[in-house]
């Protein structure tokens, strides 16, 4: 519901009929900040999925998912690296996709993150946070651009049934793998998920 309700919108700032919309004549701010909103809260809510139903009740959950999502809008960041100022016209018109959309960078930083558990155990649970925030940002990306994965190119567009289903089967797989992780480390259930932050 959220990715239906944040394209929607976004479909409505590009064509100028959001509320206010008109009175600003700002159409690239509110699309950036639609934009940037439904990628964040779509992080929040894979992350919410991955660490419990109890969240309600552990401010520390509370604070990895508030991480997940801005994880989830930094990505979009590197509109402003590639066009080499902070002007908001000229990051949301780019004639190349910009460095962080590179969806192989995601998987090469994913495993590198998790090798770093080695020495930093709590870093494994970090890397899938990065990549439930980081992926899910791409996979709706993929919606209007498809997805990139250097060397090979871009795949054809995700229709929007293709990438919510994808983004689900995200947050299962991740679900899947950290509680498979929690019990080969002996750790109990809350302690692995809570220590990503704190
Ligand atoms: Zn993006």
């Amino acid at each position: 519901m959220v990715c239906l309700a944040g394209d929607f919108m976004l479909h409505k700032a590009a064509a100028g009929t959001l509320p206010g919309n008109g009175r600003t004549k700002n159409h690239e701010m509110v699309r950036a900040f639609v934009d940037s909103s439904t990628h964040a809260i779509i992080g929040f809510l894979v992350w919410a999925l991955v660490e419990n139903p109890s969240i309600l009740g552990d401010f520390r959950k509370w604070l990895n998912c508030f991480a997940a999502a801005a994880l989830a809008a930094s990505v979009d960041l590197d509109h402003f690296w590639a066009a080499g100022e902070l002007n908001l016209k000229k990051a949301m018109h780019l004639t190349k996709r910009p460095p962080f959309h590179n969806t192989s960078l995601v998987c090469a930083l994913t495993l590198v993150f998790a090798f770093l558990q080695k020495w930093k155990p709590k870093m494994w649970m970090f890397s899938m946070m990065f990549l439930c925030s980081w992926l899910s940002h791409h996979l709706r990306d993929a919606n209007h651009r498809g997805l990139w994965v250097f060397p090979f190119g871009h795949t054809p567009l995700f229709s929007k049934k293709l990438y919510i289903m994808c983004i689900l089967i995200l947050a299962a797989f991740v679900r899947i793998a950290v509680v498979v992780h929690q019990g080969s480390t002996g750790l109990r259930s809350t302690e692995g998920f809570a220590k990503v932050i704190l």
